[in-house]
C-alpha cells in the first residue's frame, strides 16, 4: 500500500520541484529519492516539528504519527514489497531518516530500530515462517519491533552476554536481562541476543525472535533520559521465559554474527538521524543569525557567526557524504562496515557540534525551551552512544585500516 503511494505520485506527476537545500546538490538522486525526500520533509514539517516539544516534554510516544509513518511506507522502507515492505533501498532509509529526525529525532529513532534493528535481521536471516510472522504485521506503523542485544553488565563488550537461553524438547528458555533497549514499552516482539553455549563465548550466542506477550516476559522502569524522551527505553526481563524452538533466528552460535552485521547497517540509520539532528540546527541558527539584530545589524553579518554557520555547514555535508556512501556500498553488496563507523561518527559529531554551536549562536534564547535549540543539543548527544560509542567506532575504523594494510 505504502510503496503504491510513491509509484502513484511518480506516474502522476511529470513531477519536477527545485530543491533548495544542499541535499539536493548530488543530481543523481533518483525521481524516487527525491519524491521521498520531500514526502519525509512536508511530513516532518506539518506533522513532527509542531509537536516534537511536546513528545519531549510530556516523554510522549508519538502514536499517531508513527502510523502516519507507517502508511506512507517508512516504517518498512528495505522491506521487500512481497512482505508488506516498500522495497526501497537502503540510500532511501538514509534520506528519510534525515528528514524525519529533522522533523523529531523521537520518532527517527523509533523508524530506526524497527526498520534497521528489527526488521532488517528477520529479513536476512529469518525464514519463510518467520518472515510470514514476525515481518509482515510490523510493516504498516501498527505495531513497532525492538532488539535486545546490551545488558546491564555489558554494552560494548557485547560479546559477553550472560543471558541464557537452554533447549529444552521443543522450546528455549530464556533466563537474563536486556537493558536500555529502545521501543521497548510499544514493542509487540524482539530480537533478543542470548547465550546457548557458554564454553564457546561469543560464538555461543543465539538469536531468538521473543513476542512480548509471551509468559514469562517482563519490562523494566520506563528510563529517563536526556533526549529523545518521546521513545521509550527499558529493561527486558526474562524469567524462565519459555519460546517456541522455532522462533531461534538463523542458527545456533550465529547470534553475534547476526547482531554484528544488523549494527553495521543500523549505523547507517543513527548517522542519518544524526545528520537530522544537525540540519536541524543549522536551520535554527540561520533563521536565527538573520533575523536577530545587534550593534545596530544582523548577526549574521558578523566574521564569528559566519565562521560558525560556515564550520556547521561543512561538517553536515562531509558526514552526509560519509553516510551516503555507507548506504550505497550498501545497496551495491559492497563491503561497508568501515564506511558505516566512519558515517556514525561523523555525522553523530557533527550533531554535537552543531547543536552546541546553534546554542551560541541564539545566546540566551538557545538556553531556553521556547527554542529548539536545547532539546537539538540533548537529542544529538545519544547518537554519540547507542548502535557503538564514538571510541568503539574509532577502533571499528582502525582495525578495518589496519586490515586494509594487510597489518591484522
Ligand atoms: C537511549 C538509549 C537507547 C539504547 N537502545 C538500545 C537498543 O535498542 N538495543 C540495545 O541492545 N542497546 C541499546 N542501547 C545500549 C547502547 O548501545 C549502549 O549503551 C552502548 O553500546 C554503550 O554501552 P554501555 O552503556 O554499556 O557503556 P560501556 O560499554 O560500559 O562503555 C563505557 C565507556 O567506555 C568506553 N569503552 C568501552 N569499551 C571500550 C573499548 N574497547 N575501547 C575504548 N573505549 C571503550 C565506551 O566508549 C564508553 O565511553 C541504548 C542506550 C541508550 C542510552
Amino acid at each position: 500500500m505504502s510503496s503504491l503511494k510513491f509509484s502513484t505520485l511518480l506516474s502522476n506527476n511529470g513531477f519536477m520541484f527545485t530543491l533548495k537545500r544542499s541535499i539536493a546538490s548530488l543530481s543523481s538522486l533518483s525521481e524516487t529519492h527525491q519524491l521521498l525526500y520531500k514526502t519525509c520533509r512536508d511530513f516532518a514539517e506539518g506533522e513532527l516539528k509542531p509537536n516534537a516539544a511536546k513528545f519531549d516534554r510530556e516523554h510522549l510516544f508519538p502514536e499517531k504519527q508513527i502510523r502516519q509513518m507507517g502508511e506512507l511506507g517508512l516504517m518498512a522502507i528495505s522491506t521487500p514489497e512481497s512482505l508488506g515492505g516498500t522495497g526501497l533501498d537502503y540510500l532511501a532509509y538514509a534520506i528519510a531518516m534525515e528528514e524525519i529526525s529533522r522533523g523529531c529525532a523521537s520518532a527517527g529513532v523509533i523508524m530506526s530500530v524497527n526498520n534497521s534493528l528489527y526488521l532488517g535481521p528477520i529479513n536476512k536471516f529469518g525464514n519463510a515462517q518467520q518472515k510470514e510472522e514476525f515481518i509482515r504485521p510490523f510493516t504498516n506503523g501498527e505495531n513497532v519491533g525492538c532488539f535486545g542485544l546490551s545488558e546491564p553488565g555489558n554494552g560494548s563488550d557485547a560479546g559477553a552476554a550472560s543471558t541464557m537461553a537452554t533447549k529444552n524438547e521443543s522450546s528455549w528458555t530464556l533466563n537474563g536481562t536486556k537493558s536500555w533497549i529502545t521501543n521497548a514499552h510499544e514493542a509487540k516482539a524482539s530480537v533478543v541476543f542470548a547465550t546457548t553455549d557458554k564454553s564457546k563465548k561469543h560464538k555461543g550466542i543465539s538469536a531468538f525472535l521473543v513476542k512480548t506477550d509471551n509468559p514469562g516476559f517482563s519490562l523494566g522502569k520506563k528510563e529517563d533520559k536526556l533526549g529523545i524522551r518521546g521513545s521509550s527505553t527499558s529493561n527486558l526481563i526474562f524469567e524462565d521465559c519459555s519460546i517456541p524452538e522455532k522462533n531461534l533466528l538463523g542458527e545456533p552460535g550465529l547470534g553475534f554474527k547476526i547482531a554484528m552485521m544488523t549494527l553495521d547497517a543500523g549505523r547507517i540509520g543513527i548517522a542519518s538521524q544524526a545528520l537530522g539532528i544537525a540540519q536541524a540546527s543549522l536551520d535554527v541558527a540561520v533563521e536565527y543569525a538573520t533575523k536577530r539584530v545587534a550593534f545596530g545589524a544582523p548577526i549574521s553579518k558578523l566574521q564569528s557567526i559566519q565562521n560558525k554557520i560556515a564550520n556547521m555547514s561543512l561538517r553536515l555535508e562531509s558526514a552526509r557524504l560519509l553516510t551516503w556512501r555507507a548506504a550505497v556500498l550498501k545497496d551495491e553488496h559492497k563491503p561497508f562496515t568501515k564506511e558505516a563507523a566512519m558515517a556514525k561518527l561523523a555525522a553523530s559529531e557533527s550533531a554535537t557540534f552543531n547543536s552546541h554551536q546553534c546554542i551560541q549562536i541564539l545566546g540566551g534564547m538557545g538556553y531556553v525551551s521556547d527554542m529548539p535549540a536545547e532539546r537539538h543539543y540533548r537529542d544529538a548527544r545519544i547518537t554519540e552512544i547507542y548502535e557503538g560509542t564514538s571510541e568503539i567506532q574509532r577502533l571499528v575504523i582502525a582495525g578495518n585500516v589496519f586490515k586494509e594494510y594487510n597489518l591484522q
